[in-house]
């Protein structure tokens, strides 16, 4: 009996667990409060349970079998035979590193922000399936991006919560004394001393760099407190911990590592540090260390907009990188900060761009979608003699975003390890019309019991009596087609496009022959007054009497929210301003949960949609038109393809009571783009080429 708490210990501390349903129900099936108090948490789960109730909670139940089974399929997960050994060679040590500002792998791992952070954690999460000698390389945020909470006026308020790294699924690296390494990088005026975390994805180790230690200032040690939290001053600090301080690191673990993501800009500062020690090492000069590591270096770019990156004035750039030019390196900080302008010298700068930095100094560049690489060409016009950019699209982690539900139909059509099998999709038509829909109908009951469960639990919260909260029971319809819009609120996005037309909305929604519902949910940014007023004009609508119960927002977007919304939507709406959405993912993550994507031709749905597999919103983008005609022209098309095809659709049933037409869409849109949209087949396209054809 004890020994199972060993086994169920071992799983704890490697996030294998994320993605196994069985293990992430386990923890639920002991106590589903407790799993819900610990956030979902299986370290603080097991530290912070009393071990008897344990113990005979897993005797009760009859849980010890399946504690076997899941660390057997750990085991067997771990150590079988995967691409990379398969098509290139076999080996223990890592030499891919990737480096990312912030890393979304599972909803109490609170080191992400968005669509940035949940592609890097999906990246480590795929990287570990097909065996990648890679290791990641990230901050250790005390307070992770905030929780929100919609206010009794229907604004947003931001809560942050801190990460008990002592009582998560990490530990801190040690030598082989057991002293805790450290890192340490040269500030002005000080020397920041850096600690590190690691983390176990399957195969795959993340370390987290953390400056929270007695030795720095009170200022230092608040450098990796917050998510892109803070000022200018504060990213230039956090970005040199993770550039500069992350190549230390890899030196400091005596790793040969031949290929340098740099997944965004946050983390180009390696450049300088890897130019550095190559000058040291082979006594070449700077221009020649600076070719030698350019063919090694990978630069993805994540936005489509020149505002979306990092650029720090000349002043602050000289502040922080004087001393280090001029000591550690020996060229004057002109010349680093000549790295941050596409064509230095051309013309007077005042600022330093991190993009710059990373094109100036990558063998490899690509955006994350064929339109985004598109527009990042001529966004840039990069000159001639820099790297051309290329594309690779973003996907998803299928398992991470799968319903235990769908997972047994696959399991029960196809094998248990039907996962590994890359052309399983084109095996959809096998499963049973009745399957599919009722798969359907399973997980989007699922995600209504969520919403009815968060709602409820929201009311009791704030005092609401028992009659108004067993109200709840009858929030949304099971049987209405169930619509998703979740996504950061930033104007672009558009989150009230579906709001333009009310008369019309509401003649959609409430039609009883053929309901139609809406769930919304997304924070805006702190500082975002317009994306916070989106969100409150939202919730008023969720109060319209013509609308309620139609109209659903769930608080506080993250990991766990977007799950639920993913396995259980028929249909998902995206309505960017295009070109603005460089890749985006969520849609990718309804598709082998049976979900549609009604969309923009924006980002990946640009090159994923026909018209087997889904639908498209008009755009004017090209047209002549003010921004405003472009949102009415763009609205119309939204209600028209809805009230025309979509609904339409949903509801022409056979004598079974199946949406023959709705089904054969799900299946054609499974076979045509499960097996394209997730990281699987984007993380052999970084290997294939670009991480094994570094020089
Ligand atoms: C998938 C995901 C995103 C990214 O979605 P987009 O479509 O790119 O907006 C953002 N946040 C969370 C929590 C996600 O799971």
């Amino acid at each position: 009996m004890q020994n199972l708490l060993f086994l169920l210990k071992e799983i704890a501390f490697n996030l294998y667990w994320s993605w196994n349903k069985d293990a992430m129900e386990l923890f639920n099936e002991i106590n589903p409060d407790f799993w819900n108090w610990s956030g979902h948490n299986p370290v603080k789960f097991l530290n912070e349970i009393n071990q008897s109730y344990l113990l005979d909670a897993i005797d009760k139940k009859n849980l010890g079998g399946k504690i076997l089974t899941i660390y057997n399929d750990f085991k067997n997960y771990l150590g079988r035979e995967k691409y990379f050994e398969q098509k290139y060679y076999s080996t223990e040590k890592p030499e891919i590193a990737y480096f990312s500002a912030e890393y979304g792998l599972t909803e109490c791992l609170k080191i992400y922000s968005g669509g940035l952070g949940v592609l890097s954690g999906d990246h480590l999460k795929s990287s570990s399936d097909l065996g990648l000698p890679l290791i990641g390389i990230g901050l250790a945020y005390h307070y992770g991006f905030f929780a929100q909470m919609i206010n009794r006026k229907g604004w947003q308020t931001e809560n942050y919560e801190i990460n008990e790294f002592q009582n998560l699924p990490l530990y801190l690296l040690r030598d082989d004394n057991y002293n805790p390494v450290r890192i340490e990088v040269q500030f002005p005026g000080s020397v920041v001393c850096i600690q590190v975390w690691v983390l176990h994805v399957g195969n795959i180790k993340l370390y987290l760099l953390d400056a929270t230690l007695p030795e720095n200032t009170v200022e230092d040690r608040r450098i990796t407190d917050i998510l892109y939290g803070g000022d200018t001053e504060k990213r230039i600090s956090q970005e040199i911990i993770l550039g500069i301080g992350g190549i230390r690191l890899i030196e400091k673990l005596g790793l040969e590592i031949k290929a340098f993501h740099l997944n965004e800009g946050h983390s180009a500062f390696l450049c300088f540090e890897r130019i550095k020690n190559y000058m040291k090492k082979y006594n070449v000069n700077y221009d020649e260390a600076k070719k030698a590591c350019y063919g090694s270096n990978i630069f993805t770019t994540h936005t489509p907009v020149p505002a979306g990156i990092d650029i720090f004035t000349k002043d602050l750039f000289v502040k922080y990188f004087k001393s280090y030019a001029e000591n550690e390196i020996g060229v004057s900080v002109e010349k680093l900060f000549y790295e941050g302008d596409l064509n230095p010298g051309k013309a007077e700068n005042h600022q330093f761009n991190m993009a710059y930095l990373a094109i100036n100094n990558s063998g490899f560049i690509n955006g994350v979608s064929r339109l985004h690489g598109e527009v990042s060409r001529k966004m840039w016009m990069l000159p001639e003699d820099r790297t051309q950019i290329e594309s690779i699209t973003n996907g998803v982690h299928t398992l991470s975003y799968l319903s235990s539900n769908s997972n047994s139909v696959y399991t029960r059509y196809f094998t248990k390890d039907w996962i590994y099998d890359e052309n399983i999709w084109s095996r959809i038509d096998e499963i049973a019309d009745e399957d599919i829909w009722a798969m359907r109908l399973f997980n989007k009951y699922e995600l209504i019991k969520f919403c009815r469960k968060r709602i409820k639990d929201k009311l009791i919260y704030s005092g609401a009596d028992k009659i108004k909260s067993a109200e709840t029971e009858g929030i949304l319809n099971p049987d209405a087609l169930t619509i998703g819009f979740a996504r950061r609120f930033a104007t672009y996005k558009r989150g009230n496009l579906i709001f333009r037309d009310i008369g019309r909305l509401k003649k959609i929604v409430s039609n009883s022959q053929k309901p139609v519902q809406f769930i919304f949910s997304g924070k805006a940014h702190p500082k975002d007054e317009g994306g916070k007023n989106l969100i409150s004009e939202i919730i008023s609508y969720s109060n319209d009497r013509d609308l309620k119960n139609k109209i659903i927002f769930l608080d506080n977007y993250e990991i766990n929210v977007a799950r639920h919304l993913v396995e259980g939507c028929d249909l998902w709406l995206n309505n960017p301003r295009k070109p603005l959405e460089a890749s985006g993912t969520s849609g990718m993550k309804v598709i082998a949960n049976g979900g549609l994507n009604f969309s923009i031709l924006d980002g990946w749905w640009d090159e994923g949609y026909s018209a087997e597999n889904g639908w498209k919103i008009d755009s004017f983008a090209d047209e002549k038109v003010s921004l405003e005609e472009r949102d009415a022209l763009e609205a119309k098309s939204l209600y028209h393809t809805l009230e025309n095809e979509i609904i339409p659709l949903f509801y022409t049933r056979n004598g079974n009571g199946i949406p023959f037409g709705w089904v054969k869409m799900i299946k054609s849109s499974i076979k045509n783009l499960a097996g394209i949209y997730n990281t699987g087949r984007m993380v052999k396209e970084y290997c294939d080429r670009f991480y094994m054809k570094t020089k």
